[in-house]
Formats: structure tokens, sequence, C-alpha cells
């Protein structure tokens, strides 16, 4: 029988019927596939575990086909079911979904029943085939259908949360976003930090992601907007193929590199002592065994005049802010946020020195 080694609560488990959308998800969030790739994918034969190490350990578990509770256990489901944080429940929206409910419900049953403090969190997944109309729509039903299946297993009281996602937009992001902040510990005083962080650096939004999924495990309390999510996520892609260019520090990589921030509309950037090159990143010294060969920091600057910055920080995590500074107070701003977001650095190592043995 299988077993999974799982060791912490910030586990999330990945379920839902066959062809629902769990490899494609696990595909384009963890592993950068594109999502047209994605379908031609093999169907998963057998349970897969992603290990994402962040300020949190996540482990993504992908169960292949359909749980079946009463059949002799290929698992040990009670096992697994106390190891995790967050179920999270894939639907195909573009599918006939009472099935996958009738399914989801006996599993919640289960869940809850062996691990009673478990997130249960459902994807409303594929929602790029539907009109704007139709998805509030599905996604009503879907909510109705479900507490139905509930008050029946008398579970009238367990908490559910939805959401619609697609891999080809931002969606399936920000959810995974949202599902992997409730299993991190620290988050309130994360968020704290990085108001502090935005009041004093004149940032307007600012994220701490994580570098290789580009999931944000915070944020700063202020409300996200989509497009500055979007933004600050190409930043980071942008950043670390820089990184790479300038490394092998050829005149054609350079030219390459200059018409590729063109494209991204990138018109200048700056740091203290640099060349003549009119693109610029900066890399120190102290590179995260985690991520390394990517960069510590760069700033840019888009043609509407937003300011952006990525600050390399522990963990493969990088702090990312946007700013609308004016171009005149840009030298002393930089040097006050540099200092801020080292001294931010510093308690983010503290704090997770304290996690750690905690
Ligand atoms: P699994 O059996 O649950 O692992 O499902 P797969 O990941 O193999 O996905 C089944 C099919 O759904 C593939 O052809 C994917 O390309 C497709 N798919 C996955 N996510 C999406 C999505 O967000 N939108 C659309 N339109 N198709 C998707």
């Amino acid at each position: 029988s299988g077993s999974f080694e799982v060791d912490s609560n910030a586990t999330v488990l990945l379920m839902g019927l066959r062809r629902s959308g769990k490899s494609s998800i696990c595909k384009v969030v963890f592993h950068n596939t594109q999502p047209l790739d994605t379908l031609y994918l093999e169907s998963t034969t057998k349970p897969t575990t992603e290990n994402f190490k962040s300020l949190i350990d996540l482990a993504v578990i992908e169960l292949p086909g359909q749980l079946n509770l009463f059949e002799p256990a290929l698992y040990d489901y009670e096992k697994l079911f106390t190891s995790i944080g967050a179920l999270v429940y894939v639907i195909d929206s573009q599918d006939e979904y009472l099935s996958a409910l009738q399914n989801l419900a006996v599993i919640i049953k289960y869940a809850v029943s062996v691990n009673p403090k478990i997130h249960i969190e459902v994807l409303i997944h594929k929602i790029d085939g539907l009109s704007e109309d139709f998805r509030l729509d599905t996604q009503r039903d879907i909510m109705q259908r479900v507490g139905d299946d509930l008050l029946d297993y008398g579970l009238e009281g367990v908490q559910i949360s939805f959401y619609l996602t697609s891999i080809f937009d931002h969606s399936i992001y920000e959810a995974f976003s949202r599902i992997v902040q409730k299993l991190i510990y620290e988050l309130p005083a994360l968020e704290n930090l990085l108001d502090l962080l935005m009041q004093y650096s004149n940032f307007d939004k600012v994220f701490l992601f994580d570098i290789n999924s580009k999931i944000y495990v915070a944020t700063d309390s202020s409300p996200v907007d989509i497009q500055n999510y979007e933004v600050c996520a190409e930043f980071i892609d942008v950043s670390i193929d820089l990184d790479g260019l300038y490394e092998s520090n050829s005149q054609q990589q350079q030219q390459h590199t200059q018409q590729q921030l063109k494209r991204n509309s990138i018109t200048d950037t700056f740091e203290e002592n640099i060349n003549q090159s009119q693109y610029q990143t900066s890399v120190s010294e102290d590179v995260d065994a985690l991520a390394n060969a990517k960069p510590t920091k760069c700033i840019s600057r888009l043609e509407n005049g937003t300011m952006l910055y990525l600050h390399q920080m522990i963990r493969g995590l990088a702090l990312v802010a946007v700013s609308r500074l004016e171009d005149s107070d840009e030298t002393t701003a930089l040097s006050v946020i540099d200092h801020n977001v080292a001294i931010f650095k510093k308690s983010l190592e503290k704090m997770w020195e304290h996690a750690k043995f905690r």
C-alpha cells in the first residue's frame, strides 16, 4: 500500500476526477509549463508529490482518479488526511459536474471526520470556456449543491472556499496564493511588516513572491489589483532573464536584452555605481542557496512612470513592489527603500529562524 512522506501541516492535497485539470495545474504553477502544452498530458496514474520550498514547506499531492473510501484502501487515507493543511478539490466547469460534486461531498465528510481543522478549497476550474455571466451562475449552482449535500450529511458548519480558475490566466495563481497564505502561521505578522514597509518606502503595492511558482505568500493589506500582480509576476521573469544574460556578458546578448526590455516597455533601470549600459541588474553577494543564479536586486521604470523594485529574500522568495515615485526623488528615495528592505529581510530571517524551532 502506498504511503506519503508528509511532514507538516503546510501541505496541500490536490484531488478531483480524471481530466479535471490536476496535472495541468501542477505543471503550470510549479513547473512553468505553458498552458497549451498541457493539452496532451498523460492522465495521472499514480500519486505525485510536488515539493515547493518556500517560507513554508508545501507538498501538492495529486491522487489519480476517484477516491473510493469503501474499497480496500490503496493508500493510508487516514494518515494522509490528518497530515495535510488544505484539501484542494478541482471541478471541471466545462463538463457535467454532478458526479464530481457527489465525490467531493464524500471526501469532505471523510476529511473533516479525521481532521476537523482542514481547509477545504474548491476550484471551479477551466472557466476560460464559460461566458462571464455563466461563470457566476455556475459558481452559484455549485455552491448551492455542495451546501445541500453537506446539510444532508449534517455538516452545515463546515467552511468551504470557492475559486473560479483557469490555467490560461492569472486566476490559478491568485487562488493558490490565497490557499497557501491560509497555511502560513506567520501571515498576520508578515502583513504588518509589509504595511510598514509600504508606508515608509512610498510603495503602492508590495508582494512577497515565491520566485519559482509566482505564488505570492503575503502582500500588504491593501486590495490586490490583478494588473499589479501581473506586472510584478512578469517582472520576476524579466529580472531572471536579464540576470542569466548578464552572466555571460556577451555584447550580442546584451543587445538582445535591450530589445527584450523594449518589448516589455521598460525604458530605464538604474542602480548606484553602474556603468554606461542603459539597462542594469545588480547582483549582490548574499546569494541564497535555494535560488541561486537569480538576481538579488533589480529596479525598472515602466513607460507610464511606475517603478518596479525587486529584491531577493530568503527561501526562494522575492519582494516585489510597485511605486509611483517622481524621477527627481529617485536617488534619495532608493537609498531609503534599500535600507527599509534590508530591515524587512532581517525580520523575515528572524521570523524564519523562529518558525523552524517552533
Ligand atoms: P487530470 O487528469 O486531473 O490530471 O487532468 P489533466 O491535467 O490531464 O487535464 C485534462 C485536460 O484539461 C488537458 O487537456 C488540459 O489541457 C485541460 N485543462 C486543464 N486546465 C484547463 C483550463 O484551465 N482550461 C481549459 N480550457 N483546459 C484545461
